[in-house]
């Protein structure tokens, strides 16, 4: 049986042949269809560079089959990380390609520098937004879904209205 994986997907670093951060993206889940076979895509939305990392990312989440189990599926997403020119150095620093398994089928994985579900992930819009509009349903940390999460971290930060100006 195939596992399902929940990829998320960043470029702030434009690509000799691809291009732009966005046309990074696009291209890495044409690869990740290609190695694992695709399940389905969010769209690709562009966020503010965080932690003092330059340009804007381009971000997306994929899901994708494979029978590999989490240990084995790193490695395999630092492959195609490298292939697209990435080189280990600073955590927030500029990136062709940055992937991460934010969750699978599985349920709780722990082994040498790995953990999923994704540690940081709850507390990041740009995956939990993309995450949430193409499996909403999916239970990230216990019987909190994707939908939750999203529903949470917008509590967290609301949107502020339009200034009230007093009556003239
Ligand atoms: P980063 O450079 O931010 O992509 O961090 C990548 C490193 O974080 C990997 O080499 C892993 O050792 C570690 N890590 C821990 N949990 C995860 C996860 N769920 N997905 C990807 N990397 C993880």
């Amino acid at each position: 049986m195939p596992h399902l994986y929940a990829i998320a997907i960043g470029s702030n670093r434009r690509h000799g042949r691809f291009g732009r951060p966005p046309q990074v993206v696009e291209a890495a889940i044409a690869r990740l269809d290609a190695d694992f076979g695709l399940f389905d895509a969010s769209p690709i939305i562009l966020n503010p560079a965080h932690g003092g990392a330059g340009r804007d990312f381009a971000n997306a989440v994929a899901l994708v089959e494979s029978a590999l189990d989490p240990a084995a599926m790193l490695p395999a997403l630092k492959a195609i990380e490298r292939d697209y020119g990435r080189r280990p150095g600073k955590r927030w620093g500029e990136r062709v390609l940055d992937l991460d398994i934010i969750a699978w089928s599985g349920g709780k994985w722990r082994s040498s520098g790995l953990e999923v579900p994704h540690r940081a992930a709850a507390s990041r819009a740009f995956v939990i937004q993309p995450l949430a509009a193409i499996a909403p349903h999916w239970p990230i940390y216990g019987s909190l879904n994707a939908r939750h999460l999203a529903v949470r971290l917008a509590r967290r930060s609301p949107v502020r209205g339009p200034a009230k100006h007093a009556a003239s």
